[in-house]
């Protein structure tokens, strides 16, 4: 996580590790040396983190936490299943599509055979 602060000579906006807080740096703007500020920003990132994880579209799987959208049969990351609905769902859709096609085929199959079969 970086720690974002204001050079206190030239009010430049600075990005740096936050492991590298108290360290002495050189401003890459107007070259003086100033100190790394301890957590001087953090509590502000906390909170952006926080309206990340308030999407309401998405949902922490309950195995592996992995942000998930709640439409999603299962979890991309573990593979759990997420929403028993959108599983049934998605298994009677791709069944109902898959009958139609087999009954296509066989239509159109046995179409042929009647045309083939009435025009000799
Ligand atoms: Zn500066
Ligand atoms: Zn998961």
């Amino acid at each position: 996580m970086d720690t974002k602060f204001n050079c206190p000579r030239c009010n430049q906006n600075l990005s740096v590790e936050a492991s590298g807080a108290g360290m002495l740096v050189n401003c890459p703007n107007c070259k003086e040396q100033i100190e790394i500020p301890r957590g001087a920003v953090e509590g502000k990132e906390a909170m952006e983190g926080k309206e990340e994880t308030m999407n309401p579209k998405l949902m922490p799987c309950p195995d592996c936490g992995h942000q998930v959208s709640k439409q999603a049969a299962t979890c991309p990351g573990c593979g759990r299943r997420i929403s028993f609905a959108n599983a049934m769902f998605s298994a009677i859709f791709w069944g109902i599509l898959a009958a139609m096609l087999v009954a296509a085929i066989i239509v159109l199959f046995f179409s042929a055979v009647y045309q083939l079969s009435t025009l000799h």
